[in-house]
């Protein structure tokens, strides 16, 4: 026969479940809500971080979205700086590269100008 126990949320005598003999809550509504509280709080406390962010939805929740795109733009910028930077150094070998076929072919043209201009 199961014994009665005193549920450790209200205080209130109450017959367990026979297919859960170790309840120590009773099954009303407004006890089961206060152990699911305490399973999370329990929870939380083996998991500390994974709230951190949903559990301040207010301002805190919009700085912390506020500084992660601040930083998201602060990495891209760079990134882009970067980018930048090095595409404008290729543009600058390719011109340079460019400019000295376009000597290099220039001046052979000139010495083929050349050699046939003083003939055979
Ligand atoms: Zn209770």
């Amino acid at each position: 026969m199961t014994e009665e126990r005193t549920c450790k949320v209200c205080g209130k005598a109450f017959l367990p479940n026979k297919y859960r003999p170790n309840q120590e809550i009773c099954s009303s509504l407004e006890c089961q809500y206060q152990r699911q509280l305490d399973n999370m709080k329990t929870w939380r406390g083996r998991n500390p971080n994974y709230f951190k962010y949903k559990e301040n939805q207010d301002s805190s929740w919009k700085e912390t979205c506020r500084q992660r795109s601040l930083d998201w733009r602060k990495e891209h910028q760079e990134y882009l700086k970067l980018y930048r930077e090095e595409h404008r150094g290729r543009h600058r070998d390719y011109m340079r590269k460019y400019m000295r076929d376009y000597r290099k072919k220039r001046s052979m043209l000139q010495a083929g100008a050349g050699e046939k201009s003083t003939g055979v």
